[in-house]
This record gives structure tokens, C-alpha cells and sequence, in this order.
């Protein structure tokens, strides 16, 4: 029998590279998403272009028993779009009707088994105020205090499926994403992260050019590359851990000496200038004790491994279609 996988957010950066790898592994594969991908053809089976806000379009892409359900949808974005406060209201609004909605589908249908992409802004900002040692241990995640509302619905929503779980035998799985990248991602236009938005301002830059970086450039962060996130949202899917887990990297770096790394790679003598912007966290790093100890598996590859394809990637976007500087 041919197992059967759901991926909502399949138009998306993540949900997209999923859908390749079920796939690989022989699924059929459903996709869902408000938009078709942007960077290339989906390789899902059969895609519902809708708006998963509305119950009725939820009704119809889950309307049979999936093997595998995998919830990515989401209003989100990087610092530029979740930390300047004008899209608190449709961050929080948007993401949580999606995901009630999944839930009573499931319910509807019998589909118990689903997993979940909360993140590491569900973790209290007191515990991210050193840069170099933030706590981002699971359990700390209570007394929860999240720096942008964006981290408040991701934790409401890990609840409401936790919730779930309790009263209606579902099986979730909740992993706690600590920035994705790679190729297909978003790039321009305001939702782009860190890496993607340096790696387009060093491909955009002169040979010895100069570039903008938000804040002072010691904020720290880690950096995963998508392959290994979602090996470690399949991992964790077909696993028995019910508490939600980090899915992150361990490579703790300063923003500043990540544009470092990317010049590197470019072979580009790029100057930095500090500019005012959203910044987030002083620090952030997935801890990676209970991926390890519970699935006996965790991210390891190094973050240069993932910036070579990733600026050659954006890098060719750029020489295509422009891009913005800012
Ligand atoms: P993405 O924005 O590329 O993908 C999310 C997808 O959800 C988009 O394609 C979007 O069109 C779709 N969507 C939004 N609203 C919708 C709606 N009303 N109906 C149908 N589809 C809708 O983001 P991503 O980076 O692929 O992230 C996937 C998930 O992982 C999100 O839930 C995100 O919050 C979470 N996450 C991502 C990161 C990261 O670093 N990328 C970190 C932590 C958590």
C-alpha cells in the first residue's frame, strides 16, 4: 500500500523541500498552500491552492486518512516582518485559525497523527539576553515570556495541539525550529532571515563593497540548513516523543561573523556598516541534548556546508532578477 502524507505550507520554503523528500521515500503527497512554490514546480502528487483561514477549504484538503500530516503553514517571516509590530495582528490572527482548523479536519476524519512546526521564539526573552550563552533547553520554555507575538501563538499553538492530544488521543509531534536556511527560501522582499538577506547584500555588493547590518553585529544566532530540518521533522514525525524538541544547529555565531563567512565564500573584501533595525534576541542557540538523547540522532553538519549552496543559489538569483539592497 502506498503510504499517504499531507504537507500544509507546502508552497513555502520548508514545506516545499518536505514534499520532495516524502516523495523520495515513496509517498503520495498532498500539498496545501495559499501559493504554489515560488522558486520551481512542486513535487507533490496532487496541490489544493486555498486559503487554509477558511474551514470550508480545510474541510476539502483533509477530507480522507493521511499516514502522515505535517503543519507548516504559517503568516511569518524573519526579523523584518515578526519584531516590527505591524503584522502582530495577522501573525497571531492568521496562524491560529489555521491551525484550529486543522485540528477540528482532523478530528472530523480520524487523522490523529500530525505534526507541528512551532520555534525557538517561544522561548522567554530574560534567558536570551547573553550572547554568548543563551538557554534554549526545552524545559525552560516556562514561566514563558516570548519577545514578539509571533512566539506567543507558536506557544499557544503547541497547547492547542498538546491539548489535543490529551482529550482526543492525537498523536502530535511539536518540533521548535531555530532558523532554517537554504536554497528556495525567500530572499527579498521583507520575509527573508538573516542569512538569505546577507548572503543577497554581499552578492549585490562591489568586490570591496559595503554593507548594512541591523543592530551591532553581536547578536548571536545558529543556523540550520534545510536538508538536515527535515530529516529531523521526519525523524521526529515516525518517532515516540510527544513534548515539543528543538530541531536547530549548535553552531553558535554572531551575525557579524556570519557575514564574515559569507564574504569568505563570495571571495568579496565586504565592509560593515551597523544600522538601527529589528533585531530579536541577543542570543539564541538550539540545545541539542534531547534530540540527541531521544531520537539518537541530531544536526551536525557545519554551517559553512550549507552557505556555499545557499549563496550560489541566491547569488544566481540575484545576476537573474536583481534584487534590493536594503
Ligand atoms: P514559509 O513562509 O516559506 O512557509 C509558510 C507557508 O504557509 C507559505 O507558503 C504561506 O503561503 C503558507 N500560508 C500562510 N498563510 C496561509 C493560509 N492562510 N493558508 C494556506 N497557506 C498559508 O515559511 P517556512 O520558513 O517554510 O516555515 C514553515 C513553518 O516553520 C512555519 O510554521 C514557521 O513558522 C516555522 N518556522 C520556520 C523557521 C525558519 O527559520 N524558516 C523557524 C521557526 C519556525
Amino acid at each position: 500500500m502506498t503510504r499517504t502524507a499531507l504537507v500544509c505550507g507546502a508552497g513555502g520554503f520548508i514545506g516545499s523541500h518536505l514534499v520532495t523528500a516524502l516523495k523520495a521515500q515513496g509517498f503520495r503527497v498532498r500539498g496545501a498552500d495559499l501559493k504554489h512554490p515560488e522558486f520551481g514546480e512542486t513535487d507533490a502528487d496532487d496541490f489544493i491552492l486555498g486559503d487554509l483561514r477558511d474551514q470550508s477549504v480545510v474541510a476539502q484538503v483533509i477530507d480522507q486518512p493521511f499516514d502522515e500530516i505535517y503543519q507548516l503553514a504559517a503568516d511569518m517571516g524573519g526579523a523584518g516582518f515578526v519584531f516590527v509590530g505591524q503584522n502582530d495582528a495577522d501573525i497571531m490572527h492568521n496562524s491560529a485559525a489555521i491551525n484550529i482548523n486543522v485540528l477540528s479536519a482532523c478530528l472530523n476524519t480520524g487523522n490523529r497523527r500530525i505534526f507541528y512546526s512551532s520555534s525557538a521564539c517561544i522561548y522567554p526573552q530574560e534567558n536570551q539576553q547573553d550572547p554568548d550563552n543563551p538557554n534554549c533547553v526545552e524545559h525552560s520554555a516556562y514561566p514563558a515570556n516570548p519577545d514578539s507575538d509571533y512566539g506567543w501563538e507558536k506557544l499557544f499553538s503547541e497547547r492547542l495541539y498538546q491539548a489535543f492530544q490529551r482529550n482526543h488521543g492525537f498523536e502530535c509531534r511539536i518540533a521548535r525550529y531555530h532558523n532554517i536556511f537554504g536554497p528556495l527560501g525567500t530572499w527579498q522582499g521583507g520575509r527573508e532571515k538573516a542569512p538569505a538577506a546577507l548572503c543577497r547584500k554581499i552578492a549585490m555588493a562591489d568586490q570591496d563593497g559595503t554593507i548594512d547590518i541591523w543592530g551591532d553585529g553581536r547578536q548571536t544566532r545558529s543556523f540550520l540548513y534545510v536538508d538536515e530540518c527535515v530529516e529531523g521533522t521526519i525523524r521526529l514525525m515516525r518517532s515516540e516523543v510527544v513534548e515539543p524538541v528543538n530541531i536547530g544547529s549548535d553552531e553558535l555565531i554572531s551575525i557579524s561573523d556570519l557575514a564574515v563567512m559569507i564574504a569568505k565564500l563570495a571571495g568579496k573584501r565586504i565592509t560593515h556598516r551597523y544600522i538601527d533595525g529589528p533585531e530579536g534576541v541577543r542570543g539564541r542557540v538550539s540545545d541539542n541534548r534531547m534530540i540527541a538523547q531521544r531520537l539518537g540522532w541530531a544536526p551536525a553538519a557545519r554551517l559553512q556546508d550549507g552557505l556555499r549552496p545557499t549563496y550560489d543559489w541566491i547569488a544566481a538569483q540575484v545576476a537573474d532578477g536583481g534584487g534590493d539592497a536594503a
